[in-house]
């Protein structure tokens, strides 16, 4: 068992080729299949293995658990198993919950300081107001018989409204820095939920954004449009002989490595665990695998050491399948599409692109 509580958890991924490998030779089913069989056998061994309710939110997180999307709580779920300690509702509800709350924390407190200063703004202004009301009273005395007497009323008016004004003001000034320093938060909190924090690239969430950008812009302006997902061949091999350290490490080349190509038509997302999706706007599947395949033959041809004991890790590769977007009805279907041609690739013996 994968996932149970009390014993080492192991995070599955959506692409587990190991499945089709073992049963390549079965013939009526195919590896897709069998893989998305593996997913819903892990699903329900997850939430069955550790008494948990078949409710929506549990499907849900049992879904990026094992599909390797929701690589932290991957992460959190084998450190809860390594100590041995239970996998239960309450925990998965809290889970869910830390994930929502950077972002409301840091919304809740700028929606209060922006009605602190509002308050204050409306402070000032009726401030404001009344003084001119109290000056123009003191104004139109001042024709009258004692001057003198009005001129230091009138002074005395002004002196209490500077007074009031300068400390609006530096309420004001606090409340805007105030604003300022969260809207730095809240924009870093943004950057953190579209960003995956291991490779620094976009997540899938950002890549889906950009992919709907750009494909009603190639729409438009009749550009070819392509995807690719890319994943590294024995990945888990690399983590089980050097560590999950050395394989983090691994994961980040390879991301540095597919980064290099990109630019403003070309864009690199973490799909999740050891798989990566990519978008090519302006280049067909024809180009688009040629492109990935030069930087596939760069990057196999690097050898590797494991910094922490110097051992050599060897060459490492990844697979890659592309699609054109416009030959399928949806992007939907285009992902599925390079994901189908992603394990062509892996069966043909890996380390290549193969288009769809
Ligand atoms: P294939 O060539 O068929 O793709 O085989 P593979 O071993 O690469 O694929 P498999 O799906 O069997 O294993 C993927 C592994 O990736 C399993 C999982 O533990 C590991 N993994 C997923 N996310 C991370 C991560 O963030 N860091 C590390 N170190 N490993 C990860
Ligand atoms: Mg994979
Ligand atoms: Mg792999």
């Amino acid at each position: 068992m994968r996932f149970l509580s009390g014993g080492r958890s192991e995070s599955a991924s959506s692409a587990d080729h190991s499945v089709e490998q073992s049963q390549a030779g079965e013939g009526a089913i195919s590896a897709r299949d069998l893989v998305r069989k593996q997913l819903m056998e892990d699903i329900g061994e997850f939430l069955i293995g550790n008494d948990l309710e078949i409710s929506e939110a549990n499907l849900s997180a049992a879904l990026g658990l094992c599909s390797g999307n929701d690589i932290g709580l991957a992460n959190r779920v084998a450190e809860r198993s390594a100590n041995g300690l239970p996998i239960n509702q309450a925990w998965l509800d809290e889970q869910r919950k830390n994930g929502d709350e950077a972002i409301n924390r840091i919304s809740d407190k700028l929606e209060r300081t922006l009605e602190s200063f509002a308050q204050t703004s409306r402070s000032a202004r009726d401030t404001a107001a009344q003084y001119n009301t109290e000056m123009q009273a003191q104004v139109d005395k001042v024709d009258s018989a004692d001057e003198r007497e009005e001129i230091r009323n009138l002074t005395a008016v002004a002196m209490a409204m500077i007074e009031r004004t300068r400390h609006l003001e530096q309420e004001m000034r606090r409340s805007e820095s105030e604003a300022d320093s969260l809207r730095v938060s809240l924009a870093k909190a943004r950057r953190d939920a579209e960003h995956d924090h291991l490779t620094g690239l976009p997540n899938r969430r950002a890549f889906e954004g950009l992919l709907e950008r750009h494909y009603r812009e190639a729409q438009q302006e009749l550009d070819a449009l392509s995807v690719a997902f890319c994943d590294i061949d024995y990945f888990k091999k690399i983590n089980d002989t050097h560590g999950h350290d050395a394989g983090d490490r691994v994961l980040q080349a390879v991301a540095t490595t597919l980064a290099k190509i990109t630019d403003d038509n070309c864009h690199v997302a973490r799909h999740g665990g050891e798989e990566f999706v990519m978008l090519f706007r302006g280049l067909g599947k024809t180009a688009a695998k040629e492109k990935l395949d030069t930087v596939r033959e760069v990057f196999a041809r690097r050898k590797f050491v494991n910094r922490r004991t110097d051992e050599p890790i060897g060459t490492i590769t990844f697979s890659g399948g592309v699609a054109d977007v416009f030959a399928y009805p949806t992007t939907r279907d285009a992902l599925k599409a390079a994901d189908v041609a992603l394990y062509s690739a892996k069966e043909q013996g890996r380390n290549q692109i193969v288009a769809a």
